[in-house]
Order: C-alpha cells, then sequence, then structure tokens
C-alpha cells in the first residue's frame, strides 16, 4: 500500500495481543468499510517513563521480546507493528504530530487506569481531535469495567466479598466477550513511514526476560492446559511454593499477551458445573481473577492510591522504624528467617514470587521490621516481570493493614510457622538457599540453635518482640489521629 492511505493507528500500550484485541478488531472493521485505508499496529517504548515508574528491567526486556515477536504475528494477519522509542510519555505527542502528517485519520486504543498514563490519553485525545482525527477508547482491562460494580446506592465497593457478589451476578448476566483475530487485507509497509519519521525504532533487548515464551500461541495453551488440568486442584495446591499449583499468567495478563475476558471464558469452557461450587479450585481461581479487577476498580476511584496514599487515613500517622540496615537484610535475602530469605532471593533471580510468600515477606517487612509498606512496594515493582500497580499496591496495603478490605493490624504472620505450613519438607527453601542444603525438614525452618556454632544467617529481629512494636505503632497512630 502507498503512503497516501488513510491510516488507522491502533496504539498497543498493555493488550500486547492478536486474539481477543478490541482496538485492533474496531480498526479493521472500519478500514475495510473504507476505500484505500490500512491498519498499522503502534507500540511506542518509553524507557525513561518506565524507570520513573520503577518497572523492572526483566519487564521491559519481557514487553521488548513480546512487541518483537508480535510484529510478526500481526504481519501473518496483514497488519504491520511499528514500534518506536520515545523517552517519555510527553514525547508520544510529537509521534502523533507526525502520524497526523503522515495520513492518520483514526486512534484505536485500550484505557489504561494510572494516573500519569489518563493525563498522557486525554493530551493525545485533545491533540488528534484538534487535528480532525477520531480517536476511539476501549475499556479493556477488567471483564467488568471499572465504574460498573457499584453498591445499590451506587458507591465503589470496598470490601472484597459483596464486590464479588456483584461481579459473579453480572457475569451470570451479560456472560464474557471475546472478540476474533482479525485479518487486514492491505499490508501497509512501514518502512515508507518509519524513514519519514524523526524518532528511532525499538532498541534490541537482553533477553533477561527468556525464561518467559512470548509467543502468543504459547501462552493461551498454557492458560487451556492449566484450565483443563489443573484448576481442579488449585485450592489444594495454590498455596505450596514448592509446587507449581498456581497459573502462572501474571505477567502476560500484566502485559495483556492475555486477556482477563479470555481467562474467564476458557474456565468457563472447561470447569462447567464446578464454577457453581464455592469452594471448588475453578471458583477459588475464578475469585483471584476477581481480586485483581476489585483493585483495579478501587485505583480508578480512588486515583490518590497513584500518590502512595494509605487507603485507611489514620495509618499515615504510623512512625515506620525505616531502618535501611534491615530493608538491606530483607531486599537481599538475608534476615535469617529462611522463608523470607528463599522468598526474596526467588524474586531477585526470577523476578516472581509465589503469592503465599508475597504475603509473608511483605508482613515481615512492616511487622517485624517496621519499614514502610512503600519501601518494599518500590522494590517489588523495580523487580517483578508482572509488575502491576493495582494488584501491587492492593497487595501491599492488605498485608500493612492500611488499605481497603486489609488484613487485621494485629493479624500478623509467623514466618516459622508458614513456613512449616506451606513448606513442610523445605524443598522450596533448599531450592533458594544453598547454606541450608544440610539441614533436615525439621532444622530448615528455624536453623538458630542456641549453644551450636551458627548454621546460617543470624536473626535480624526476634519476631515476639516485633511484634509487639507493630501493636504499639498502630495504637500510637489511632490514637494520634483520633
Ligand atoms: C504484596 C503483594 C504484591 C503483589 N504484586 C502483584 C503485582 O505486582 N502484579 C500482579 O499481577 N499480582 C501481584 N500480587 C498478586 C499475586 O501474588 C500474583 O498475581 C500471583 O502470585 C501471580 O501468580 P499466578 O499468575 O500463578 O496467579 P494465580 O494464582 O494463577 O491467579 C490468577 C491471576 O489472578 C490474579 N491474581 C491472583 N491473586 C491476586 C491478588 N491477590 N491480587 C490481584 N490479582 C491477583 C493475577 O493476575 C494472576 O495471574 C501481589 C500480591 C501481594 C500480596
Amino acid at each position: 500500500m502507498s503512503t497516501s492511505s488513510s491510516l488507522h493507528i491502533v496504539w498497543l500500550r498493555n493488550d500486547l495481543r492478536a486474539y481477543d484485541n478490541a482496538a485492533l478488531y474496531y480498526a479493521a472493521a472500519v478500514a475495510k468499510s473504507e476505500p484505500d485505508s490500512a491498519v498499522v499496529a503502534l507500540f511506542i517504548a518509553t524507557a525513561k517513563s518506565w524507570q520513573q515508574h520503577q518497572m523492572a528491567p526483566i519487564k521491559q526486556d519481557f514487553i521488548r521480546r513480546r512487541v518483537i515477536q508480535l510484529q510478526s504475528e500481526l504481519a501473518e494477519q496483514g497488519i504491520a507493528l511499528l514500534a518506536l522509542e520515545a523517552g517519555h510519555y510527553n514525547d508520544c505527542s510529537s509521534i502523533f504530530e507526525q502520524l497526523s502528517a503522515l495520513g492518520m485519520v483514526a486512534l484505536y486504543s485500550q484505557t489504561e487506569y494510572e494516573l500519569r498514563e489518563q493525563q498522557r490519553d486525554k493530551r493525545i485525545t485533545r491533540q488528534l481531535e484538534a487535528a480532525g482525527i477520531t480517536v476511539n477508547w476501549y475499556d479493556r482491562l477488567c471483564t467488568m469495567a471499572p465504574g460498573s460494580i457499584l453498591t445499590q446506592s451506587g458507591d465503589t465497593y470496598k470490601v472484597f466479598t459483596p464486590f464479588k457478589r456483584n461481579w459473579l451476578a453480572r457475569l451470570a448476566q451479560q456472560g464474557v466477550t471475546c472478540y476474533p483475530k482479525v485479518k487486514s487485507a492491505n499490508y501497509y509497509n512501514v518502512s515508507a513511514l518509519s524513514n519519514q519519521l524523526t524518532l528511532p525504532l525499538m532498541a534490541a533487548c537482553d533477553n533477561s526476560s527468556a525464561a518467559w515464551p512470548v509467543t502468543e500461541q504459547q501462552v493461551l495453551e498454557q492458560m487451556r492446559l492449566f484450565c483443563q488440568q489443573q484448576v481442579a486442584d488449585y485450592q489444594q495446591s495454590r498455596d505450596f511454593p514448592a509446587l507449581s499449583g498456581t497459573s502462572n499468567l501474571s505477567a502476560y495478563l500484566a502485559c495483556g499477551i492475555i486477556s482477563a475476558q479470555q481467562c474467564v471464558n476458557r474456565l468457563q469452557m472447561e470447569a462447567g458445573a464446578a464454577l457453581e461450587q464455592e469452594k471448588s479450585g475453578a471458583s477459588i481461581w475464578l475469585s483471584e481473577l476477581i481480586w485483581r479487577e476489585f483493585y483495579k476498580h478501587i485505583l480508578v476511584a480512588y486515583p490518590d492510591l497513584i500518590k502512595h496514599q494509605p487507603f485507611q487515613a489514620d495509618t499515615a500517622a504510623i512512625r515506620w522504624r525505616n531502618s535501611h540496615t534491615l530493608f538491606k537484610a530483607w531486599c537481599d535475602g538475608k534476615t535469617g528467617y529462611p522463608i523470607v530469605d528463599a522468598a526474596m532471593r526467588q524474586l531477585n533471580q526470577t523476578g516472581w514470587m509465589h503469592n503465599r510468600l508475597r504475603m509473608i515477606t511483605a508482613s515481615f517487612l512492616v511487622k517485624d521490621l517496621h519499614v514502610d509498606w512503600r519501601w518494599g512496594e518500590h522494590y517489588f515493582m523495580s523487580q517483578l516481570i508482572d509488575g502491576d500497580f493495582a494488584a501491587n499496591n492492593g497487595g501491599w496495603q492488605w498485608a500493612a493493614s492500611t488499605g481497603t478490605d486489609a488484613a487485621p493490624y494485629f493479624r500478623i504472620f509467623n514466618p516459622v510457622t508458614q513456613s512449616e505450613r506451606f513448606d513442610p519438607d523445605g524443598t522450596f527453601l533448599r531450592q533458594f538457599i544453598p547454606e541450608l542444603l544440610k539441614l533436615n525438614s525439621k532444622e530448615i525452618h528455624w536453623p538458630h540453635k542456641k549453644g551450636t556454632p551458627p548454621a546460617y544467617w543470624p536473626a535480624v529481629v526476634d519476631h515476639n518482640e516485633a511484634r509487639k512494636i507493630t501493636l504499639t505503632l498502630f495504637t500510637e497512630a489511632k490514637n494520634a489521629d483520633g
């Protein structure tokens, strides 16, 4: 196709997939009905903004690998993907200015919920509409869009269980829509376009995320197999980090390589009647997908969360002790508490951490080391391949007892009993802590016997003492607020 075509630009951000992509679907439908028009997908890597948001290098690498893969997947569908490099979100404006001059007639894209992303999108919308270009946003990050699940008085739910009840009722009423893969007859050669743009093409990546496959077929297959073969056991196995009892799909959901709608749809197809039983693995897995949506709804309704405010205002008065030495021991996996250390080493070495361990390590940082939960939230974000603001903030505020529907402040995980319960024979501990390989399954959870030479890093705090301090910190904050 020539450069004089009308260009329908699909701006891909957190929907890096060909299937169930509303923006691609509608762009292709409109372009098909117009003569001499073509669909061009666009991705803009914004490394400087990503760094400002603490996006982990492994996640940046993962996104870049996925974009390169998606280029060839979309090419098979007759759609070119132009991948450009622009430092900050602000630099996106100049790309759209240039594309407008080169024949862009419409923009199609999926909404993002975070504050800076929303500000960027409002700016681009104003800019394009002023140039006479049609702008179409699709709110598809959740199965049920934020604002659509409200209490009877029209408020956002602050408690998960009634939110979930309403969410399930809505699902029963309206089902879930997934868009088919599209094909375009007019392949537009973007090299003609990219030669005329002043911004460089997206840089290559160093492959630190190579352990994570990035083809859409592989990811869909992983999701299908989980729903077919593993979800029935989810309830029994999901809390044991030595087992692969969870779906491992969070990185794909966070970048939109698959959608929540595809997961719900597949789960309904495979699990059938099991979804009617509240305690079945399928129902519990669906609940986790609903937690994901709950935190996104909360983020949209309470945008101050992005400014790192606690959801429960009185907890802002807590006088965290914020020891840099203890924080470093936690980050490095050298606290002397094997389950905490193994978990942090899993995060540092693989970019992912099991959910049970995220709860244990978050509780430990806040309620044993008395470090502000926001330090942990930042650190997780800087390491996680699945880093997602809403889920991470929700998880941290839950563990710190500062959030909506959070753990009560007096509920404090005991890291040793958690370890004995969820890694009973120490398999997970041995995987990440070579120092403990020789200890038996009983000793390994607490390798600090009095009167024997130290077998491991000394414990940085005494859990029982730390627990008392936490109760005092929360009580003082409540009194100060009161
Ligand atoms: C302190 C803390 C920080 C967290 N940070 C993140 C994060 O940055 N990104 C992220 O995706 N999840 C986060 N979680 C939630 C959860 O730990 C991960 O989603 C889960 O471990 C991913 O593994 P999986 O894909 O095998 O999950 P599965 O158990 O198979 O669950 C399926 C999907 O449901 C969603 N999900 C599951 N549990 C939760 C939850 N508690 N909250 C929100 N969504 C959930 C995820 O998208 C997950 O992929 C955090 C939890 C805590 C306690």
